[in-house]
Formats: structure tokens, sequence, C-alpha cells
């Protein structure tokens, strides 16, 4: 099947010599037409520097993004800009993404006048019936970003995100910023666009629960590799990578109270993110790994489903052991 997004090999360094960085490194990714991809993993681990990648926003150093027929690394100007009309972004912070002169019609069907697809009537049209489809009453149209809820003004990111008919869109932390009653809205919304038709999602998020919810298959990001991909109920119900493990123990053994989760979590992955000024030799996880050998600290695991020199090793053992197990066990 054809690829609607393909991402090979992206490498994003930042500055040189002892002070150069590289939070995306070597990073290959492919969405489908109606799929949704969840990409996971700390904060710091390069996801959000990925997403402004893809989108051009960061001119990567080495690799390719393609969207569709087109090699989004290798347009400039205007052609760039008429791709943009095809891979959007929903950011974070919905209010600080929204002009507050501006009213929700207006920003709403800016993009149509950004990118001259629509004259001033077919604008408002089209802003009411995308209004209606995100679940914006008519009433909103002239109220301010100021005089909406937060819930509401990622309504009206979403909705920004869609009237040009994008192939794409990129939602990078699109609840975090939310009130934890709103976002279950939001995340019912995304769930129905999904279901609605063939617009493929790239969804960022650090909260796996909401991840497991709306994503296909998910990738794991762990200091600017991908270090496990796969369809979600593989990744949440047998995650293979001891990364994967730590961060899925801490959803799934909801049995458990917080402290507990989160000494679980720790366990499977205990310490902080190194530094991207001087990441550790061979495989990066290693400083964290509780089964790290000689192997893991020379060569880099080679990422097949799975970048860990060991995981069909650990596979059995950790199999009768992990809290994933457990809890299916019951
Ligand atoms: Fe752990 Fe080694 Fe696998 Fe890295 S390669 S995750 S250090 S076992």
């Amino acid at each position: 099947m054809t690829a609607v997004l393909e991402v090979n090999d992206l490498v994003v360094r930042f500055g040189t010599g002892t002070e150069a960085i590289t939070p995306v490194n070597g990073v290959s990714l492919r969405l489908q037409a109606g799929e949704t991809l969840g990409l996971v993993g700390e904060s710091g681990c390069g996801k959000s520097t990925l997403a402004r990648a893809i989108l051009q926003l960061i001119r990567p150093s080495s690799g390719r993004v393609r969207l569709g027929e087109h090699d989004l690394t290798s347009l400039r100007g205007s052609a760039l800009r008429s791709m943009r009309t095809r891979l959007q972004i929903v950011f974070q912070d919905p209010r600080g993404s929204l002009d507050p002169r501006m009213d929700v019609a207006s920003l709403i069907s800016e993009p149509l006048k950004v990118h001259r697809l629509a004259g001033r009537a077919e604008r408002t049209r089209r802003a009411h019936e995308i209004m209606e489809r995100v679940g914006l009453d008519a009433a909103y149209a002239k109220r301010r970003p100021s005089e909406l809820s937060g819930g509401q003004q990622q309504r009206v990111g979403i909705a920004r995100a869609l009237i040009t008919n994008p192939a794409v869109v990129i939602c990078d932390e699109p609840v975090s910023a939310l009130d934890v009653s709103i976002q279950a809205q939001v995340i019912n919304l995304i769930a129905d666009l999904q279901a609605d038709g063939d617009v493929a999602f790239l969804f960022i998020a650090h909260d796996l629960a909401v991840v497991r919810r709306l994503s296909h298959r998910v990738a794991v990001m762990y200091l600017g590799r991908v270090v496990e991909a796969g369809p979600s109920e593989e990744i949440f119900g047998r995650p293979a990578h001891p990364y994967t493990q730590g961060l899925v123990a801490s959803i799934v053994r909801a049995s458990l109270d917080a402290r507990h989760r989160l000494m679980e979590a720790r366990r499977l992955a205990p310490g902080d993110l190194p530094s991207l000024l001087d990441p550790p030799s061979g495989c990066t996880y290693h400083t964290r790994c509780p089964y790290a050998v000689d192997v893991c600290r020379e060569e880099v695991p080679v990422l097949d489903g799975v970048a860990c020199h060991r995981w069909r090793e650990l596979r059995d053992t950790t199999e009768t052991t992990t809290p994933i197990q457990e809890t299916e066990r019951g």
C-alpha cells in the first residue's frame, strides 16, 4: 500500500563540534491514508523536533520526507508553502497558536485565505461547515479566542488544520495543555474525525493511555531514535524493548496507586534521559537499562521492529515477569 507520508532516515543536527546535538537521529516512518501513528517517548526525546522537521519548519540536516509524490525536503518557497495545505499541525497550546484579535470564523478560514484557495463567501461557508464538524456552535463564529474555553480553542485549532482538506495532520500533544475533563472531549472529537475520513494522523503524546486509544500503530522514540515500532496492540500488549516496557508499565497496572506505578516504571526505566550533548555509546539506553551487557555499550542496535541487541533473548523471561503479562493473567 502506498504511504501518504514517508520519512526516510531523517536527521536534525544543531550546532557544531562539541556543541552539536542531534535531537533526531535517523528516523524513518510510514503513514497510510486514514491511519493514526502514535509517537511516544519522554519529554526531550525528539518528538516535537521530528514533527517540525517533517513540516519543514526546521530543515532536516539529511534524510527525506515524502508527502504523496512530493519530496518536501527538496521544495522551497511557494512550492513548499502550497504543500502545507496537505500537511497540517495542531499545536499543544491552542490559545498561544490563535491570534487573539481574530474571530473564530476568520481564524478557522485563514489557511484558505493565506493559500488563496477560496473567496470571502466561500471561506465563510467552509468555516461554518467545519465548525459543525468539530462540534462548535455557529454562535461562536464571531467570538475571540479569549471568550472560549480551552477545549473550544483546541476545536478551533483542529478546524483550522482540517479546513484545507489535508492528507496528514500532525497533532503535537494536542490535549496535554487542557483540563482533564476537557481532554476526553477533544480525544473523542479526534476519534470521530479518524472514523470520518481518510486523513492520516501523526499523534504525538507522552500520555500513553491517549495514544493507546487513538493509534493504529505506535513508534517509541528514545534520544532521537525510534527504538520500537509496531501495531498498537503489540506495543501495549507485548512491548519488546526494555524502554517500551518501562513506559507501558506506567499505564497498565491500573490497579496500583500512582506512587507504585511510578516506582514500577522507574524500575524498568530508571534515571533521567541522558544529555544530547554527550549521548551514551552503542545503545543509548544502556545507562538506564537493567539488561545492558558489553555489546550494548559498544554497538548501536539496528531497528528491526525493535532496536535492542537482546530483545529476542529477553522476550521469554520478561514475558513471565512484566506487569503487562501479570495484568493479562488478572
Ligand atoms: Fe538494554 Fe542492551 Fe537492549 Fe539497549 S541493546 S535496550 S542496553 S538490552
